[in-house]
C-alpha cells in the first residue's frame, strides 16, 4: 500500500497554481501573494528621532552640566525651521525629523525640561536616539515575497509602501459532495435511522480555513447514477472533495461513477489509520479527492493530502505540508495496526517544550475526537509509545 508521503508526493504532483489577480490591499488578509513588493523609498525616509527629548550638537555637551538655549520645538509630522547651530538645541518629539546641525538627542529624562533654556545632566555620544534614513528598508530592497501567505504584518507593510492593489493567487474552488443515503442535512427533522451531514460543513469550514473557496453540493444519495451526476455537476470546480463511498460497502459508488466519467485514479488506498481507503483522481481539469466517510478519517486525510493542494493551487510556496514537531506524550499510544496511526493529540507549550495529551477518545467515528485536537502523533505500525516518549506530531492547527 502506498505510503502517506508518498500518496502526498503524488497529490502535489497533480496541482498547479492558478493564476493571480489584483486585489485591494487590505482584502488580502489569509490570501497569496502573487508578486514580489518592494520599498519604494527608504524609510524612515529621513533621520529622526526615537525619543522625546532636545537635538544636540554631542559636541556642546561633551561636558555636563550642560546649557543651551532652546530655539524651536519640533512636533512629530512637522520640520524644523533652522539649523541647531553651536550651544543651541530644539526641542523635539518622538518621530521628527532631525534638524540639520543636530547629531544627537538627549531623552528629555536626562534634563530639566527648559523651554527657553535647557540643562542637559548627561553626555551622549554622537547619533544617540536617532532612527537613520533607510534603516527599516531602503529604496528598491523586496520587503515581501511572493509565495507568502499575507497575515497581519504583510498588510501593514503593503499600507506603507503604499501598495493599494496586490496580485494574489486566485483561490481554488473546492465543490464538497456528502455521499450517504443514511445523511440529513442539519436543518431537517431527526428522523431514525438517519445521521447529520457533519462532514458537509466541517469540510467547507477546512478549504476556507487553507484559503479556498467552499461549493457546498449537499448530499448525494448511494446510487451509481446520483453519484455520476453529482460528480457531473462538481466537475468545473478546481478540486472536488466527496465524503463516504469510497470503501468496499455494497453502496460505495464514487470509484464507479468516477471510472464511468473517464476519470483517472491516480491512487486508492494509503497506509494510515484513520483514513485509509481514500482516493485522488483526476475529473477533466479537477482534482477529485475520495475522501472517507468517517468524520475523523475524513479530517486526517483533509490535512494530510486535501489542505496542501489547496494551498499549493492558491499559489503558497513553502510550508505546504503540517509542520512536524517532536512532542512529549502525555498519556501512553499504542498503534495497533498494520499502519501508521495518526493520534488525535492536544499541544500545549510547558518551559520550552512542546506536549502531546491524546483525546480522550480515538475512534474515527468520533466527533468529539477532534475537538481541541491541534496536532496529529504519529505511532507507527504495530509499536507503542510511552507517557513521556518524544513522538514525531504534525501540527495542524496554532497550539494557543
Ligand atoms: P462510508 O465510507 O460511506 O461507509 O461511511 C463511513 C461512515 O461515515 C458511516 O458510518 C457513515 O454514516 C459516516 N458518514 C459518511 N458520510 C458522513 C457525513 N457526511 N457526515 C457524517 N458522517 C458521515
Ligand atoms: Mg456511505
Amino acid at each position: 500500500m502506498l505510503t502517506v508521503e508518498d500518496a502526498q508526493a503524488r497529490v502535489m504532483a497533480e496541482v498547479t497554481p492558478l493564476g493571480a489577480e489584483g486585489v485591494a490591499f487590505d482584502q488580502t488578509f489569509g490570501r497569496v501573494l502573487r508578486e514580489d513588493i518592494t520599498a519604494p523609498i527608504d524609510a524612515p525616509a529621513a533621520d529622526n528621532s526615537a525619543m522625546d527629548g532636545y537635538a544636540v550638537r554631542a559636541e556642546d555637551i561633551a561636558g555636563v552640566p550642560a546649557r543651551l538655549r532652546v530655539i524651536e520645538t519640533i512636533p512629530a509630522g512637522h520640520l524644523a525651521t533652522a539649523r541647531v547651530e553651536p550651544g543651541r538645541a530644539m526641542r523635539i518629539m518622538t518621530g521628527a525629523y532631525v534638524p540639520d546641525g543636530a547629531d544627537a538627542v538627549v531623552q528629555v529624562e536626562l534634563t530639566d525640561g527648559g523651554l527657553e533654556e535647557v540643562t542637559i545632566r548627561q553626555s551622549v555620544a554622537r547619533g544617540t536616539n536617532i532612527r537613520r534614513r533607510g534603516e527599516d528598508m531602503r529604496a528598491g530592497d523586496v520587503v515581501l515575497r511572493s509565495g507568502t501567505r499575507v497575515g497581519a504584518a504583510e498588510i501593514a507593510m503593503l499600507a506603507g509602501v503604499q501598495q493599494r492593489v496586490v496580485q494574489v493567487g486566485i483561490r481554488p474552488t473546492v465543490a464538497i459532495l456528502s455521499t450517504g443515503d443514511e445523511l440529513i442535512e442539519g436543518d431537517a427533522a431527526r428522523e431514525p435511522g438517519k445521521i447529520v451531514n457533519t462532514n458537509g460543513p466541517l469540510l467547507a469550514a477546512l478549504v476556507r480555513d487553507a484559503g479556498a473557496i467552499p461549493r457546498p453540493l449537499g448530499i448525494v444519495r448511494d446510487t451509481r447514477d446520483a453519484t455520476i451526476a453529482a460528480l457531473e455537476a462538481a466537475a468545473t470546480s478546481d478540486f472536488i472533495l466527496t465524503s463516504g463511498g469510497v470503501s468496499v460497502g455494497a453502496f460505495d459508488f464514487v470509484k464507479d461513477a468516477l471510472e464511468a466519467l473517464g476519470a483517472e485514479e491516480k491512487f486508492w488506498r494509503v497506509a494510515m489509520k484513520p483514513g485509509k481507503p481514500v482516493v485522488l483522481s483526476r475529473l477533466r481539469n479537477a482534482v477529485c479527492f475520495g475522501l472517507p466517510g468517517n468524520p475523523v478519517s475524513c479530517f486526517v486525510s483533509f490535512h494530510l493530502f486535501v489542505a496542501p493542494a489547496l494551498r499549493k493551487s492558491a499559489g503558497q510556496e513553502g510550508s505546504l505540508f503540517p509542520p512536524a514537531v517532536r512532542a512529549r506524550l502525555t498519556a501512553p499510544l499504542r498503534a495497533a495496526a498494520d499502519r501508521p496511526v495518526y493520534f488525535r493529540v492536544r499541544v500545549t507549550a510547558r518551559d520550552g517544550e512542546l506536549f502531546a495529551q491524546p483525546l480522550a477518545t480515538q475512534g474515527s467515528g468520533s466527533l468529539t475526537s477532534m475537538i481541541g485536537a491541534n496536532a496529529l502523533a504519529v505511532v507507527e505500525a504495530g509499536t507503542s509509545a510511552g507517557a513521556g516518549a518524544d513522538v514525531p506530531t504534525l501540527l495542524i492547527a496554532p497550539i494557543w
